[in-house]
């Protein structure tokens, strides 16, 4: 009889969806709006409100590079009737790309902005570099697309999510303005990072960069690409651990969703080189943001995160 009721309860629980799916999935009027990353979805909450659901895909410390459709994403595929994707390659999982091909209206906010103003996007290696939203100014141009959209779909609440969006992009301009501040008080010749992959050339070229310094991608490196599903040798390991040597830098930045044995091979052939560097004991968020009760759980307060700990971290003289 016990057994019969806990499975019961169980069976209801699930089916019901509650937590993050629940609203998304049930019929109601609202409009569904899916995104691909965390990062994306929060500025779409802030801008549909209660007037729509939302969810994103890309979920935790999950890759959003290689990120392939598990149990559940089909549902939420098909429950959208929106989806925004990051676009500029970063969604390369074969499922999702395909997916993402295939719905009517599945929306590359990067790869508009892109195509209205190439040169404010990085190539690296002749691959667009699809990390972004590290240059908070830049990531508040998605704005304009996602109210857009969401006012073509609910036209009856067009003028909120037009004083939402211009609301959320004024506080980003001004956050944005506030981070350089604190980066640029960094001494220059300390503004230099390492991290795991190559997600911070934005960062790099917006922040730790003097404005307008022509060599701004010297400010930065990492022994895996663009994507951390990619190959990494042993060069890309020795050309990290001699830049290091090269600006005299002690310290190297583990990123959340990725491990360290790439970071743990370069401070030891640091070493033997008789440079001693150390791996910060605080991580950074390259791909992803934090979950809820990490102090990151928002687009904002993750890179606020990343900032706050280069400022603890690099000498300030
Ligand atoms: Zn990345």
């Amino acid at each position: 009889m016990k057994k019969w009721f806990i499975l019961i309860v169980a069976c209801i629980l699930c089916s019901c969806g509650t937590g993050v799916n629940g609203p998304f999935m049930e019929p109601n009027g609202k409009t569904k709006v899916l995104s691909t990353t965390a990062m994306i979805d929060d500025l779409v909450a802030v801008i549909g409100g209660k007037e729509i659901d939302h969810t994103s895909l890309i979920i935790g410390d999950l890759d959003p590079h290689s990120y392939e459709l598990v149990k559940g994403d089909d549902e939420k595929l098909l429950a959208a009737d929106v989806i925004f994707y990051n676009g500029l390659g970063l969604e390369h999982g074969a499922s999702l790309r395909g997916h993402l091909k295939s719905h009517g209206e599945a929306i590359g906010l990067g790869d508009i902005l892109y195509r209205e103003n190439p040169a404010s996007f990085i190539t690296i290696d002749g691959s667009l570099d699809p990390h972004f939203w590290m240059d908070v100014a830049l990531f508040s141009q998605i704005i304009d697309p996602i109210v857009t959209t969401l006012s073509a779909k609910d036209p009856s609440h067009a003028e909120l999510f037009r004083e939402r969006g211009t609301a959320l992009k004024a506080e980003m301009i001004a956050k944005d303005r506030a981070l350089m501040e604190e980066v640029q008080s960094i001494p220059p010749q300390n503004r230099y990072l390492v991290t795991s992959h190559d997600a911070f050339y934005y960062f790099a070229k917006k922040y730790l960069s003097r404005p307008g310094e022509e060599n701004w991608e010297e400010r930065f490196m990492a022994p895996e690409g663009l994507a951390p599903d990619g190959q990494m040798s042993i060069l890309d390991i020795q050309a990290v651990s001699e830049f290091l040597c090269e600006h005299q830098i002690h310290i190297v930045f583990p990123e959340t969703n990725i491990n360290q044995d790439a970071l743990k091979k370069i401070v030891s052939i640091c070493r033997e080189k008789g440079l001693h560097v150390k791996i910060a004991t605080t991580s950074l968020y390259g791909d992803t943001m934090g979950v809820k009760g990490t102090g990151a759980d928002s687009y904002l307060e993750m890179i606020e995160h990343n900032v706050r700990t280069l400022s603890q971290e690099l000498p300030q003289e």
